[in-house]
This record gives C-alpha cells, structure tokens and sequence, in this order.
C-alpha cells in the first residue's frame, strides 16, 4: 500500500485531518482498527468550537439526532469534604451540610450532545465521500521511519505495509508501541460509562442540562443524548476503585450511597449496556511540544480533563490545523509547537480544577456556591481560545 499521508485512527482527530486533507487533493489512507460502530468512553459533550468545526466539515448534527444543552448543574454529593473516601463512606442520618447541595448556570454558549457511535461514522462517511481511503478493522502495528518517509506495520493479512511521506497519529487512548505518550500532570483517574433510560421525570429535569455530580475522589457527568437515553460518565481515583475491589456495581452503589442527587436521577432507571465501558491511565493535562516527525493529534497531543467537555474540540481543532499546516508545506515540529502553544493555558487550568474537584471538591463547590458567576467563568476559561479558531 502507498500513500502521501497514512492517518493511524478514525476518531475526530483522524477523520477530521483525512477529510481535509483529501479535500485539498491529497493521497490520504484512514486506518481504524474497530470494523463496525462502536461506543467510546466520553460524556458526548459538543461544545460551541466542536459544534462549529462541525459544521464546517458538513456535518449536521441536528439531523443525527443531537439535543440541545443550554445549562449546567453542579451537584454536591453528602458527606463530600469529610474525612474517608468514597470506599469506606457510610450514610448518616444526619449530614453537615451547607446551603443548597445543587447550583445552576446558564452555560456562556449553546452546546449539544450526540452519542459517539453516530458521530463518528458520520465523519468517516464524509471521509469516503472526500475520496480518502478507509481501512477498517485492521490496526496500525508499528511506524518506523524510512529514508525521507515513513513505513507502517499493519496488523492481519500478509503484505499489510504502507509506505507514505507522512503519519498523522490519531490514536486517541491508544499509543502505538515505541511511540507512548508520556504521563500527564493527573493519571491516577479511571472512568467509566453507561447509558440509562431515565424514569420520565427525572428525564424531564435533566433535560437541556449538563450535570456535574461530585463525590469523593472523582466526579460524574450526565446528560441527555439522542433517542432519549443519559450518559453518565464517572471518574474515579484508582485507589478508591481498588478498594470498592475493581467492581462498577460496588462503584456504582458507593456513589449512589454518597450522592442524593445521583439516586434521584437513576431511580428506576434502566440500564442501557449490559456493562460499562471503561478506559484507565489517562494521561489527563499531558500537552505534547516536540513531534518527533510523526504529527499528533486530538487526544496524542493533548488531554484535557473530562468535565471540561472540550477533548473533541481539541481532536478536531488539531485534526484540522495539522491538515491546514501540512497543506501548506510546513513541518510536524512546526505544528506541534503551534498546537502547545494554542492548548496549553486551557489544558493547564482544567487539570488544576480537575484536581480540585477530586482532591477538595468541598472547596471548590463552596467557591461555586459564594461567586455565582464560576460555573460559566470555568466553562468560558476552558475552551479553546477565540484567537486560535481559524477566521
Ligand atoms: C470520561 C471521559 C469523558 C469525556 N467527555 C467528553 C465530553 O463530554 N466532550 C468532549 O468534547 N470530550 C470528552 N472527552 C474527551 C474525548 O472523548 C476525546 O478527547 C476525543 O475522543 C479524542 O478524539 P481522538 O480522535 O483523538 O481519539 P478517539 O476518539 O479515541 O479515536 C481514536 C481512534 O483510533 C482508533 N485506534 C486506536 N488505536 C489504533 C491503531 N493502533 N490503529 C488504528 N486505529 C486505532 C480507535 O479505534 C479510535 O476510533 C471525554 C473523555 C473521557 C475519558
């Protein structure tokens, strides 16, 4: 197999560069390992840079499915700030509580929600469309340079080399073997994610809202997506998770023990998946600065963390810029010097919230409860910056 440029992954990063670098006439093969549609570990938040980059690669969310989110709730679990984690929490009748355990804020823009297994087929449809070739069910093995360029090892058949003048590494969680993303500045969280089919009621009340619920050590989300369905995506401190023996269902209990909010949501809720996804060793705040002739992108050159809801703006913010630069004729160094320079103050301030919310979430949801304004500071101070958004 020979082509220009060989794209390692088809999530958004991956698509989103294959699509635009097939559409400025360039050779492009799409490499995705999974054959078929497949759920992913994310809490489907589409916020307004995600929405238009979207847009301006023709897909119409709207008319996947997506529902709207126009505000945010931060929820407070009982007992948060005590002494002992979510492990060995035990409920008492009586809890020191202080004002009221919910705080609410219009979101500073218009987000939507859209569960990725539409999502992302949608985009390696246009892919297709934009004349790249798509390989699926076939995973990248090994990238090893060669001469000016590149060869890639795949996995499966014989013969399964491709040589190509450059690799976009679009892998997501996943790192290639010798090619490993360092660790991050907060590594220590595993999430989880499960849809549920809510008792009408409670969906009623989530509707239009991203919740943020806390308990201790970690933090979920909840929201509405298509067809009626919540996704609740929860991260966890790895020693708890031991500690609750590794299990969802002892997690699940635990934080449904320490959250009022949580229990009133998933009361006579049904589950959706027969198990959870789950995804560990995140290197969440990881900002990558040196390319190493490979160009990385979406979440192998940066992670933001989960409650942020801006890892996909940042797949295809990268994924498109690293399109536009190698169109241009500039160098991987180039751009991964430019995305650093773009993502890291964004980057750097939600991994230090984010080890706020699991290390002092009393603090911080009292900090939210005094300045009614934080909730949108920290969703308009999160987000990739307006300067950075091309024209
Ligand atoms: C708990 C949690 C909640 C989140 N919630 C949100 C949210 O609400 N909103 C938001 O914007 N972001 C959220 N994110 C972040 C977001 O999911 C990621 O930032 C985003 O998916 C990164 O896109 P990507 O294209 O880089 O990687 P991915 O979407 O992970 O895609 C990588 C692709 O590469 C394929 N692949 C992997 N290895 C190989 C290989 N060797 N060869 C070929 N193919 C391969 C995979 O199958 C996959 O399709 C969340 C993340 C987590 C962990």
């Amino acid at each position: 197999m020979k082509a220009e440029v060989l794209v390692a992954g088809g999530g958004l990063a991956g698509s989103a560069a294959a699509i635009a670098l097939a559409r400025g006439g360039r050779d492009v093969v799409l490499v995705e390992r999974e054959a078929r549609p497949q759920h992913k570990v994310c809490g489907e938040f589409l916020s307004r840079e995600a929405l238009a980059y979207l847009r301006a690669l023709g897909v119409d969310v709207e008319a996947l499915g997506a529902v709207p989110i126009t505000a945010v709730r931060l929820a407070r679990a009982d007992g948060v700030g005590e002494r002992g984690g979510l492990s060995d929490y035990v409920p008492r009748p009586k809890i020191r509580t202080w004002g009221t355990p919910t705080i609410e804020a219009w979101l500073p823009f218009r987000a939507m929600s859209l569960t990725r297994l539409r999502l992302d087929e949608e985009l390696l449809r246009l892919a297709v469309e934009a004349g790249v070739q798509v390989v699926r069910g076939r995973s990248v093995e090994r990238v090893e340079a060669d001469g000016g360029g590149w060869c890639v090892r795949l996995n499966g058949r014989e013969n399964a080399t491709a040589t190509t003048n450059a690799v976009f590494l679009a892998t997501g969680k996943h790192d290639l073997r010798g090619w490993a993303r360092p660790a991050g500045r907060q590594n220590d969280l595993v999430a989880f994610k499960m849809y549920w089919r809510l008792d009408a009621a409670q969906a009623a009340a989530l509707d239009g809202h991203v919740e943020l619920i806390l308990y201790c050590g970690g933090y979920a989300g909840l929201q509405p997506v298509e067809e009626g369905a919540a996704n609740l995506c929860c991260l966890i401190e790895r020693g708890e998770l031991q500690r609750l023996g590794g299990r969802w269902e002892k997690l699940l209990a635990a934080m449904l023990a320490q959250s009022a909010h949580l229990r009133e949501r998933l009361e006579g809720a049904e589950a959706l998946l027969e198990r959870p996804l789950a995804v560990s060793a995140i290197p969440y705040g990881l900002v990558r600065e040196r390319a190493e002739g490979l160009w990385r992108l979406g979440d192998q050159a940066a992670v933001i963390p989960s409650f942020t809801g801006d890892g996909m703006s940042i797949a295809l913010h990268t994924g498109l810029l690293a399109a536009r630069m190698y169109l241009g004729g500039e160098s991987a160094e180039s751009f991964q010097r430019r995305a650093h320079g773009e993502l890291s103050r964004q980057v750097g301030l939600a991994t230090w919230l984010s080890r706020g919310l699991v290390e002092h979430p009393a603090l911080l949801s009292a900090a939210a409860r005094i300045w009614p304004g934080a909730l949108q500071w920290v969703a308009a101070g999160t987000r990739i910056s307006a300067r950075a958004m091309p024209a």
